[in-house]
């Protein structure tokens, strides 16, 4: 960065890794750089909003007794909910300004009570008190590395046992990608582990965009196996934020990314990287100085 360039007010050193970052370098670094460093804005979508609006009102059906938690009662709370949101984020007013007539946005709200609905085909909220809702967690690791995340809900049973539970509103992964899933869970699980001392029995995530539950009960060598894989993924991003050398790694996912125009792989220029860069990268074995950085896998 030359002298006379400042970094722009919300550029910011890493200073945590949650699931979702964690996802994001390893599916493309440069795209954790324009979302960790940069902080560049993207536009709200409708599926990533309408699954906030379902969080919401499944995190919301646990303030009644248990007799009222009915798919009813749920689905006529979707437009109170929606206001809510509206309310504290504005800017989700954007994805249906040109919706004159609010047909798209009837029938984005339809599609929101058909996911809630689904929901109580696969749990029953009557027989369930959640421990926690909306769980914000966060530990540091004796590395220095802090975990951070939300957890959707921890239920406890009476016996002590721990069950981890997340809400996803797309599709389940068809089995070959279910570790890719159980990552983020993982994660989660390693943090209770640190911050409680137990291991949670089990892990599950509900989906409510296919209807599908997928559960797996960790034992000590998953959380310490996940543990090992976020410290070598923490230390390819200190390397990459001290190098400034954020690879590009093109899937058939940048056809979701917001970040194509500025983005090497599509023509597009990176904006001037905003952190001092105090180191330059060590050559890799084999290569001459102008090697490439391996993406760290998603954990086995
Ligand atoms: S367009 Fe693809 S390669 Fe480029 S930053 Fe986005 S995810 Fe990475």
């Amino acid at each position: 960065m030359s002298t006379s360039e400042q970094p722009p007010s919300g550029a910011r050193t890493p200073s945590s890794l949650s699931p979702s970052r964690a996802s994001d370098f390893m599916q493309c670094p440069l795209l954790y750089r324009f979302r960790v460093i940069d902080r560049l804005p993207e536009k709200p979508s409708e599926a990533a909003t309408r699954g906030t609006l379902v969080h919401a009102v499944l995190e919301r059906l646990f303030d009644d007794p248990a007799v009222e938690r009915t798919a009813p009662r749920a689905k006529s709370m979707i437009p109170a909910q929606w206001d809510r949101l509206l309310e504290s984020r504005p800017e989700l007013g954007e994805l249906f300004a040109e919706d004159a007539e609010g047909e798209r946005l009837a029938r984005w709200l339809g599609e929101a009570e058909q996911l809630v609905e689904r929901w109580f085909t696969l749990e029953d909220p009557t027989r369930l008190e959640p421990a926690e809702r909306e769980l914000f967690v966060e530990t540091e690791l004796e590395s220095g590395l802090r975990l951070r995340g939300v957890i959707d809900r921890v239920d406890v049973a009476p016996t002590g046992e721990v069950r981890i539970v997340d809400y996803k509103t797309g599709k389940a992964p068809r089995p070959e990608y279910s570790e890719g899933a159980l990552f983020q869970m993982k994660f989660y699980a390693l943090v209770i582990w640190r911050l409680k001392r137990v291991v949670p029995r089990r892990l599950q995530l509900v989906y409510l965009g296919s209807g599908d539950v997928l559960t797996y009960d960790p034992v000590e060598a998953d959380l310490l196996r996940v543990e090992r894989k976020l410290l070598a993924l923490w230390e390819a991003i200190r390397l990459a934020t001290e190098t400034g050398e954020w690879r590009p790694r093109p899937t058939k996912l940048c056809g979701w990314c917001d970040h194509q125009a500025v983005c090497p792989e599509f023509g597009g220029t990176p904006p001037v990287y905003p952190l001092e860069i105090v180191s330059a990268r060590p050559p890799e074995a084999g290569e001459s100085g102008q090697g490439r950085m391996v993406p760290v896998e998603p954990a086995p």
